[in-house]
């Protein structure tokens, strides 16, 4: 066997499928997924396997809304002996190319956490056996495939490898924050991890600067607009709720108790618009695209709350509606990114804007 091995949050593994079976045969590369509920992993067996390096480098991994990570899955052993682990993995990645960095994980589940430990005992042996075998750099090399070893049980293993300009870099597909202290809800982790997810590091210091406008659609207590003003930003707040105090006395927030269908800023002057409210998909992304359609704002930020079942069917939905609002309004190119976030739980987190001219 051999296809494309994706982590998720458990319990989005049917949506994950659903993706990458429509993703791929879009590609022309065709396959069926191998699923079992609350793993927090998704297999997509490619009929034919020479496929599954192709898939990992012509699916882009930006444009999957459910996946954490992929890479090509190029083997899975089962049986492994606990007196030898090492040996088999080599084995499996005797045709792999000369990869720059190892990753030895595990599912995002309370089963897959209890190996965490085993892992990286795993990863010490097998980082220098596969120096050795000059399968890996001696240094890590940012520029060459990552190497994964992912353990679904002490002796059972899926081994492949994924492109560094086409998977996420972080550990587990997972981006850690901590959580300020000072913020008035913890759904401020979602807006921090959709910046550092969307924006380049490098555009920060421009479109993430002080002195920005922003409008936060459905802001109570305040846990998005605490990032805006912890950037220094100002923001209009906008929902019939109550704001947090203290974020009130920074003198940075308006407070707008209004409809966020129907608000609408004096000034022409909003880089940013978020919008958190829990409301139909399909009625947010509207209501986006016609923001940055007409120019009401340089950026968006939301999220689309998800329905309990087809969520990739409602997220396409919603995406197509963006679509249309921006064509039907002759928008120009623009940039259009989704993803479930590590932070996000029944929602997906969206970024929109114009491209630069
Ligand atoms: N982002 C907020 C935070 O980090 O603290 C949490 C927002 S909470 C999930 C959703 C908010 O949307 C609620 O406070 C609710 O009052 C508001 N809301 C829902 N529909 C709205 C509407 N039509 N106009 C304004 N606010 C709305």
């Amino acid at each position: 066997m051999a296809g494309l091995l994706l982590y998720c949050r458990a319990g989005f593994e049917s949506d994950v499928a659903n993706e990458v079976q429509d993703k791929a045969s879009q590609l022309e590369i065709f396959g069926y997924p191998q699923t079992k509920n609350n793993t927090g992993y998704v297999l997509f067996n490619c009929y034919q396997a020479e496929q599954a390096e192709l898939l990992v480098k012509k699916l882009k991994f930006s444009d999957l809304v459910f996946a954490r990570q992929h890479f090509a899955c190029q083997q899975v052993i089962e049986d492994m002996l606990p007196t030898d682990r090492v040996g088999p993995i080599l084995q499996a990645c005797a045709d792999f190319p000369l990869c720059g960095e190892l990753r030895v994980e595990y599912a995002d589940t309370t089963e897959g956490r209890e190996l965490s430990k085993f892992c990286r005992k795993v990863s010490v042996p097998l980082r220098q056996a596969l120096r050795k075998k000059n399968k890996l750099t001696n240094k890590e090399n940012p520029n060459k495939p990552v190497l994964h070893v992912f353990f679904t049980s002490n002796d059972k293993a899926y081994i492949g490898y994924s492109f560094s300009n086409n998977n996420s870099p972080l550990p587990l597909g997972i981006m850690r924050l901590k959580f300020p202290h000072a913020a008035p809800s913890r759904s401020t982790l979602k807006l921090d991890e959709a910046f550092q997810t969307f924006i380049p590091k490098e555009e920060h210091d421009v479109r993430l600067q002080g002195g920005l406008h922003a409008v936060d659609l459905g802001a109570c207590p305040g846990g998005w607009t605490y990032q805006l003003v912890d950037r220094g930003m100002f923001v209009q707040a906008v929902d019939n709720g109550a704001m947090d105090e203290a974020l009130m006395e920074t003198g940075q927030v308006t407070y707008c108790p209004e409809d966020g269908f129907k608000f609408t800023p004096k000034k022409n002057n909003i880089y940013w618009l978020v919008c958190d409210m829990i409301e139909q998909p399909q009625r947010v992304a509207k209501l986006m695209a016609t923001w940055v359609a007409e120019g009401r704002c340089k950026e968006a930020m939301f999220n689309l709350k998800l329905p309990m079942k087809k969520r990739y069917e409602s997220i396409q939905g919603a995406l197509d509606i963006i679509e249309q609002v921006m064509q039907s309004q002759q928008a120009g190119k623009y940039c259009l990114q989704a993803k479930h976030l590590y932070h996000n739980r029944e929602e997906v987190t969206v970024h929109l804007r114009l491209a630069a001219k």
